[in-house]
């Protein structure tokens, strides 16, 4: 019989063959904490503070929310600013179902708003939800609606402890 290996790792002769391998499906679960690192500054301010903050390249001038430590333009190391939360939504999706198993169901239940929304004078956008009472398709939120930043009661440190509104037009 040759010789059995399982990653890379050679078994003797005599171990099980693989015919009498008994096999049960079951499931692991891992509890683990991870680091922001560079934007950890970013996610403290929502948790402590109900603040935004993003970052500006000093070089560039370019602002960044989600923040980046690093201009990805230039590389140069970016400085923290406040913001006030207020921006336009740049793609909004309608979303009316989704599978019962969705992870997305731990955040929100259908029918929801979820949107880009670039905060104001940044060069990025940010992937978040819109709150509105009115969920038909290009009502109260469409391409080009004012929003305005909202912070969940229970923060967690996760982009789902904040949420947007629209702003009301003069
Ligand atoms: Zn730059």
């Amino acid at each position: 019989m040759e010789p059995m290996t399982t990653t890379g790792v050679d078994l003797p002769d005599d171990a099980v063959d693989a015919d009498d391998w008994f096999e049960v499906p079951d499931e692991l679960h891992y509890y683990y904490s991870y680091s922001y690192g560079g934007v950890s500054r970013f996610f403290r301010e929502i948790v402590d503070n109900q603040r935004l903050t993003v970052t500006r390249c000093e070089l560039c001038d370019r602002g960044y929310c989600p923040p980046r430590r690093d201009c990805p333009r230039c590389w140069e190391r970016t400085t923290w600013q406040p913001h006030p939360g207020t921006g336009t939504v740049v793609a909004p999706v309608y979303c009316y179902w989704t599978q019962i198993n969705s992870p997305v169901r731990r955040y929100v239940q259908p029918p929801f708003v979820y949107a880009l929304v670039r905060l104001d004078g940044m060069t990025n956008a940010l992937h978040t939800l819109i709150h509105t009472d009115d969920l038909r398709v290009n009502r109260t939120v469409r391409v080009g609606t004012r929003v305005e930043v909202r912070f969940r009661e229970q923060r967690r440190g996760t982009l789902a402890d904040v949420y947007f509104v629209p702003v009301e037009q003069p």
